[in-house]
């Protein structure tokens, strides 16, 4: 990408805090892929901004304006996926992209008519929460496919970013809702075996790590 904006910055801390417990400026440089230096100018301007907290050696958090810019921005990213799903025809491997790009020029009337005429969506193509207009969120676990016991699960939503992975799920017919069993994890590392139908599906370690579930029956 071009320079990161401030709101590719707010949307890189809020992202890396979801994945883990704190936040460095070294995981926002290799999010964003910039220098150290780069990072360390922006936080500056991010706290005279009054956008992130940052104590030296502490994980760097959003205050509550930061927060509520992530919110409008990720609203803005999850809704235009959809509406380029669902009224333009793209499909899911190649909408993350285009709202990457859209999401910091729509105005609020554009996303207003974009929530409206998709019936106030809550998840986007990926099975990711859409924050309402008041900034609030539904919250999601970072349980994968890699790191369940075998047993029923349901998808529960898929990493939008890796277009080769989204090809093959689909491909494969599995999208955030789809019951899948996961049977066995082969040896020494290899394909987490899953059954679809009455089908069966070898996924790699590195796309089960992407894939995120929930135990079946369990609803949210
Ligand atoms: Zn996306
Ligand atoms: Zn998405």
């Amino acid at each position: 990408m071009a320079t990161p904006s401030v709101e590719d910055y707010i949307k890189a801390i809020y992202k890396v805090q979801l994945e883990a417990d704190s936040v460095s400026a070294q995981d926002i440089a290799s999010r964003l892929i910039v220098s150290a230096a780069a990072v360390s100018k922006m936080l500056k301007r991010l706290q005279e901004l009054r956008l992130v907290d940052h104590t030296p050696y502490q994980s760097i958090t959003l205050t509550p304006s930061g927060q509520k810019m992530a919110m409008e921005i990720v609203r803005h990213h999850r809704l235009l996926e959809l509406y380029l799903v669902e009224a333009l025809g793209y499909s899911w491997d190649e909408v993350h992209i285009e709202a990457e790009r859209l999401e910091h020029h729509i105005s609020e009337e554009f996303e207003q008519k974009i929530d409206t005429l998709m019936g106030h969506p809550t998840r986007c193509p990926h099975g990711d929460p859409i924050p309402d207009k008041d900034g609030n969120i539904a919250s999601v676990t970072r349980t994968t496919l890699a790191t369940e016991p075998p047993g029923r699960l349901v998808v529960s939503r898929v990493s939008d970013a890796d277009a080769a992975l989204l090809r093959f799920l689909k491909s494969e017919g599995v999208f955030p809702g789809t019951d899948i069993e996961l049977i066995e994890q082969e040896p020494f590392g290899g394909a987490f075996v899953v059954r679809l139908e009455d089908r069966i599906v070898r996924i790699a370690p590195d796309a089960a790590r992407q894939i995120f579930v929930e135990p079946a029956g369990v609803s949210g």
